[in-house]
């Protein structure tokens, strides 16, 4: 078994784990693969062992590795920053994107959906730990924007995201991620109607699935370290 197959099978039993414990059922906990930095060869190696769906957070490098893949049938997600002048390539080549934080780019990425796909499934990113520096809209303001996100036509808001600031402390873990599941709370509420709560990463993900996490972004503990000086 490679390195990248038995990782998986550790962080899936994992996942498993801590959701008996907290009594969810595995089938609503879905789990992406981060292979930001990892070459086309790690992700080849993770679908063979069983993992379609794919996170990336720099547009032309995805681009890149969708075309050495293009033979394999993956499902990908973009969760990086979004500039205005890539949205028309995350609409073509997207099945979702987490990281929606304001209304221009909801609608360049509404409006450049091509018409043959189904709508782009997208969840607004909350600065969730009120951050100065990250991206994310305000907490305070997720509510108007997402009543104007749910009337854009080839979009169709599943929920939230959110990348708390790093804390090894589970109390801290478990009261950023549960600061989400109220929001999203909230907005059902409003009638909106919310089913993902994209929260969890190789640190923290046992907190988020206690929390209510429906989709994991895993990508140190699947793929190893990243190397920035490639
Ligand atoms: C890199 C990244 C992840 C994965 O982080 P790991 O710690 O490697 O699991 C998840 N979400 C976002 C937004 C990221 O940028």
């Amino acid at each position: 078994m490679t390195t990248i197959a038995s990782n998986l099978q550790a962080v899936r039993a994992a996942i498993a784990a801590a959701g008996k414990d907290c009594g969810r059922a595995q089938h609503d906990i879905t789990l992406l693969a981060v292979s930001k930095n990892f070459p086309a060869a790690a992700i080849r190696a993770a679908y063979h062992a069983g993992q379609h769906r794919y996170a990336e957070n720099y547009l032309q490098e995805a681009l890149d590795k969708m075309g050495e893949l293009g033979d394999l049938p993956l499902e990908w997600h973009f969760i990086g920053p979004i500039q205005s002048n890539k949205t028309r390539a995350i609409a073509e080549n997207f099945s979702w994107v987490h990281s929606v934080d304001r209304l221009k780019v909801a609608e360049r990425l509404s409006a450049q959906r091509p018409a043959h796909l189904p709508p782009l499934q997208v969840c607004l990113q909350v600065n969730i730990s009120g951050e100065a520096s990250k991206s994310g809209v305000a907490a305070g303001q997720v509510e108007h924007l997402a009543k104007q996100i749910v009337t854009l036509p080839h979009l169709t808001l599943r929920g939230l995201m959110a990348v708390p600031a790093p804390s090894d402390d589970a109390a801290t873990q478990h009261a950023a991620f549960a600061a989400l599941r109220a929001l999203r709370d909230q907005l059902q509420q409003q009638g909106l109607r919310l089913d993902t709560l994209s929260m969890g990463m190789s640190h923290d993900y046992r907190a988020a699935i206690a929390e209510g996490a429906t989709m994991l972004r895993i990508g140190t503990a699947i793929f190893g370290a990243r190397n920035y000086n490639i």
